[in-house]
């Protein structure tokens, strides 16, 4: 990859963890619409559920999330009240008790929640819903936060994966993005889980963060591996503060550019290799013993809005403000307001204000676009031939990826389109060549690399 490469396909593009993507969804898809997907949910669909926890302590500068702030626990109490109520409406509203693989709790910071809130609400999705006994539930935690205590009420409520915010370890970073989180602490609170049986665990690390340099990421990755987490995601920090006015906190100057996040992202991919990790689709990392290596060789691996997945349930229902959830028929978001998302529940309607319904066309584009995100190849007639098609439907996207081809970020053999191990950071570009809502100008995404 040289500069000029990264200057002409680096613009902004989305992420990809759904086709079309949120920007599209629209309130034609309504409480009624989402009512009939989820009585025609099938009794065999493997399920996952999804939780939004939208509260935190303090805000970190660089947070895309959907969060607020609080300082008292009476909101957070009055939020997991309702989750609760609404666990109870959304079951009942299920024909079919099909099996729940996966649950996800994430926020904002779940573990804000007090462990009696937690259990009681484990215990209504317990009998809400058909939980697998070997469900994998993950939640996203805040070492800040954390205790002993806290640790082992998770370990009994069932948790048995915990995904670490971690960011940047050089106190620089942590002064500049509001987050002053100690390698100790973090070490501490990854001691706290194994010794609490929960051991799958995962580190989310960023760089494009003020002040941060090449050198910087390379410490944190250094530090982050000694603790050895089964999996390492590396995301580019997104600077939006037109969408989130709190990023006006980090100044434009202090942010490296195009180059110098391209160098970080990549410094932190080969140390991550030379320590062992396997680097996954756009930004992921796994040790080889680790499930996500193991669906990835499968050619099993999945994408949705937790990112990179090892969950095949085709069905996700959001619990939560702003929670997304995604049905066979197609997606929906719940009200992002607090107070609108709680007045729903409590008139007793799913409190969905928006999504989209799927065409076969959006199926085959959202499964191309997946299997380039995570396999980085796609056989087009194979995926078209599902949907009663032929390559024949991309033909305007392979002109297209002709210049990609000659600027070597990807090849063609037949139908069979990969992207090369250069090309891996445009990943994304390669994919919105196949997303036909990307001209219609809604939205505004954060850069490809
Ligand atoms: S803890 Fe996470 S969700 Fe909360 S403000 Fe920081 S980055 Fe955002």
């Amino acid at each position: 990859m040289d500069r000029t490469l990264l200057e002409r396909y680096d613009k902004r593009v989305p992420r990809y963890t759904s086709y079309p993507t949120a920007p599209h969804f629209h309130p034609g898809i309504d409480a009624a619409v989402y009512e009939s997907w989820l009585a025609a949910m099938a009794e065999g669909t493997p399920l996952s559920l999804y939780f939004h926890v939208p509260f935190c302590h303090e805000m970190c500068w660089y947070c895309g999330c959907h969060t607020k702030i609080v300082r008292r626990y009476q909101p957070v109490g009055d939020y997991a009240a309702t989750m609760a109520d609404e666990v109870t409406l959304i079951g009942g509203l299920l024909e079919a008790r099909p099996p729940v693989t996966h649950m996800h709790w994430g926020g904002g910071t779940p573990t804000i929640l007090s462990a009696e809130d937690l259990e009681h609400l484990m215990s209504k999705i317990r009998t809400g819903f058909n939980v697998v006994p070997d469900a994998e539930i993950a939640v996203e935690m805040d070492p800040r936060t954390m205790t002993e205590d806290r640790v082992q009420a998770l370990a009994r409520a069932g948790v048995n994966r915990a995904s670490l915010g971690v960011q940047d370890f050089n106190e620089k970073v942590q002064k500049a993005i509001n987050r002053i989180q100690p390698y100790e602490m973090t070490a501490q609170v990854v001691d706290w889980l194994r010794a609490a049986g929960i051991e799958a665990i995962n580190f989310d690390l960023m760089y494009g963060l003020p002040h941060q340099t090449v050198e910087d990421v390379q410490r944190t990755v250094d530090l982050a591996a000694k603790m050895r987490p089964d999996r390492v995601a590396v995301f580019g920090y997104a600077h939006v503060p037109w969408m989130k006015t709190h990023m006006k906190m980090i100044p434009d100057e202090s942010l490296p550019d195009a180059w110098q996040r391209f160098e970080q992202a990549e410094a932190a991919a080969e140390r991550l290799a030379e320590r062992g990790y396997r680097r996954i689709g756009l930004d992921h990392y796994a040790l080889e013993t680790d499930s996500m290596t193991e669906v990835l060789d499968q050619g099993r691996l999945r994408r949705n809005f937790q990112g990179y997945t090892t969950d095949e349930a085709r069905a996700l229902i959001g619990f939560g403000a702003s929670s997304i959830g995604a049905l066979p028929q197609g997606y929906v978001q719940n009200a992002v307001p607090l107070r609108a998302w709680a007045k729903a529940v409590h008139d007793g309607r799913p409190a969905v204000d928006k999504g989209i319904a799927l065409s076969d066309e959006d199926r085959l584009r959202r499964d191309v676009i997946e299997r380039l995100m995570c396999d980085m190849a796609v056989d087009l007639s194979a995926e078209a031939a599902r949907y009663g098609k032929t390559a024949d439907n991309f033909r305007s996207e392979i002109e297209m990826l002709e210049p990609m081809i000659a600027d070597g970020i990807a090849t063609i053999d037949g139908d069979r389109i990969s992207i090369t191990e250069p090309g891996r950071p445009l990943m994304r570009a390669v994919c919105a060549l196949f997303d036909t809502y990307l001209d219609t100008g809604v939205g505004r995404h954060s850069q490809a690399v």
